[in-house]
This record gives structure tokens, C-alpha cells and sequence, in this order.
């Protein structure tokens, strides 16, 4: 079936009918990855459609950006306003939300100081790894592709060019069979997944991977470590070596797009009991409560549309 596209998008400053969003093919971006960009969810709660955590998307995309010396020329209010009116104006509730910022036409060298064009795009969105996925995990595999180093290109960065290597990790595993695919960093020990953070569950604690592993340090991560915390779950961040991937009680993998995903089995190998385990059952029960009002929202995570 044909992509449907939703009727409206936010380009610059405007919003205009979705087939309006054009960019000059010599665009520095198009050439070399030169973008920065979010990934974010509205859901639609009791009290209506509301953002999950717009204001630290926004944060990371001013600090992407300012990693590749990239002015926006939009302020952080004015690009809120923007991701707001793409889903009242396309009449969104669960949606997901791409605000991309990226070098336009204005010259071929690398350091160009190209004008910079944003634009925000919302569509619906269900589960990202399919609607089994959530409820009944996946199969992954650790890629023969690594993450890159941290003096190369920083991971920290949510830039298109990093996407490369998603890229590559994902469609490896998608072609072996596999539901997604694990990394590992250049010091051998684990990263994460193409686009997802890891967590691995030994005797009731969380282990996830440090910021030093090539990560992008995922605000889904985040919200998983306070909910944990704030739930009496211990959390560590930790150098893992690959084979405990094999000897975990539970595999997670978490992210804006996955969301949690239960991870059933690495390499062909069963994690745990080859299904969701007791903490990552209660990590989804904690996640998707903030959602229809079961989790009290006290850190002002939902930013109402
Ligand atoms: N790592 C990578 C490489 C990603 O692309 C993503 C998705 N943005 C994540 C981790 C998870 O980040 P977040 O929870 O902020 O979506």
C-alpha cells in the first residue's frame, strides 16, 4: 500500500500543504548528513493529545545543532508552537513527531555556512517494531557492524549522518531474520541498538549502557531510570560485555519509537524465560500509565497540544 501523508507540515516558519515541504536537491544536507533532528511522541491521555517530553527533545535538537555549529533560526518557543500546530492542524492524537534541522543550498564545502532550514512533520504512529513487538518481544542479534568511536563522530549528537550506521545495523538484521539488531561499541563491550537504548535486568536490577559507550543517551532512558528509581528498581550505568546479553535474566530495548520492547532472544540464544520478565512488565506498566493516568505524572512529562 502507497504511504498516506498527512495534509499539513511546518517548513520554515509556515505551515503549508505537505507536498509544498521541497528543498533544492544541492542542499548541503542531502550531500553530507549535515541534520539534526528529534524523534517524539504525543499520546493521546484523558486530558487530550499531549507531547511526551517536548521540552527535552527541544533541548537535545538546540544541542545537536550546536555540536555541527548549525544557528537555528528559530526560536526554542516558536518550534514548540510548531510541533503543536502540526497535530491540531493535521488532527492528530498518538503521532509521531520529526522536527529536522538541516544545511540548506548555499554552498559545496564542507564548512559551508549554508542558510539553515527547519521544518516539523507529524503523522500516526503505532508500535515501531510492529504491534506484536510490545507485548510479546522480539528476536535480536548483535550486528558485525560496530558503532562508531567517539572521536569520530560524536554519538551524542542526534544527527542524519549517525544514521548511517543505524542504517546499516538495522537492515543487517531485518536480512538475517532478525527483529533489530544490538551494536557494539569500538571498545567491544555493548552499545545499543540501531535506534534504541539497552537495558538488561540481573537479580531485579537495571544495567544499561553509559554515555561513553557510543550512545545516544535516549530520553526514554531517562524516563526509565527515574520510573525505576522512583519505583525502589535499582539502576546502574555500566560497561556490559556482550555475552551477558546471553546470561540476563530480561533484555530491554527502549527508545521514543520502540518504546519498550521485551527482547526474547540475542543471537538465536533465549533470554530468560523467552518472554517479557517481572521488571520489564512493570517498567511498560509505569511507561504507558503516564498515558491514561494510571502513572501520576510528576515531573510535568506531558506537555499538553
Ligand atoms: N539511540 C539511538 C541511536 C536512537 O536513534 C534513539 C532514538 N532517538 C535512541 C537511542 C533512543 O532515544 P530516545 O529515547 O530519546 O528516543
Amino acid at each position: 500500500m502507497a504511504q498516506q501523508y498527512p495534509e499539513w507540515i511546518w517548513q520554515n516558519g509556515h505551515i503549508k500543504p505537505w507536498a509544498e515541504a521541497t528543498t533544492h536537491v544541492m542542499s548541503h544536507a542531502l550531500h553530507y548528513g549535515s541534520s539534526v533532528f528529534e524523534g517524539i511522541r504525543s499520546y493521546a491521555t484523558p486530558d487530550g493529545a499531549a507531547i511526551f517530553r517536548l521540552t527535552d527533545h527541544l533541548n537535545r535538537l538546540f544541542l545537536s545543532a550546536k555540536i555541527y555549529d548549525m544557528q537555528l533560526p528559530h526560536s526554542f518557543e516558536e518550534l514548540a508552537a510548531a510541533c503543536r500546530e502540526v497535530i491540531r492542524k493535521n488532527g492528530l492524537g498518538a503521532s509521531y513527531l520529526r522536527p529536522v534541522a538541516y544545511r540548506g543550498l548555499g554552498g559545496f564545502g564542507l564548512s559551508a555556512e549554508t542558510p539553515i532550514e527547519v521544518a516539523v512533520a507529524a503523522w500516526p504512529m503505532g508500535p515501531y517494531l510492529g504491534p506484536e513487538a510490545l507485548q510479546n518481544g522480539i528476536d535480536a542479534c548483535v550486528s558485525s557492524w560496530q558503532r562508531f568511536a567517539p572521536n569520530t563522530i560524536p554519538a551524542g549528537a542526534k544527527a542524519g549522518g549517525n544514521y548511517l550506521s543505524g542504517q546499516l545495523i538495522a537492515r543487517e538484521a531485518r536480512r538475517l531474520g532478525f527483529g533489530e539488531g544490538i551494536a557494539l561499541a569500538s571498545s567491544g563491550l555493548l552499545s545499543e541498538g540501531a535506534g534504541e537504548n539497552l537495558f538488561l535486568v540481573f537479580d531485579g536490577v537495571l544495567h544499561t549502557t553509559p554515555a561513553s559507550a557510543s550512545i545516544l543517551a535516549g530520553i526514554t532512558r531517562d524516563t526509565l531510570k527515574t520510573l525505576a528509581r522512583e519505583d525502589g528498581i535499582e539502576v546502574v550505568e555500566r560497561d556490559i560485555p556482550r555475552e551477558y546479553l546471553y546470561l540476563a535474566d530480561e533484555v530491554l530495548m527502549c527508545g521514543t519509537a520502540a518504546e519498550i520492547t521485551p527482547i526474547r532472544s540475542v543471537d538465536g540464544k533465549q533470554v530468560g524465560a523467552g518472554k517479557a520478565g517481572r521488571v520489564t512488565l512493570r517498567l511498560q506498566e509505569l511507561f504507558f500509565g503516564l498515558f491514561d493516568g494510571r502513572t501520576h505524572d510528576k515531573w510535568g512529562w506531558l506537555e499538553q497540544v
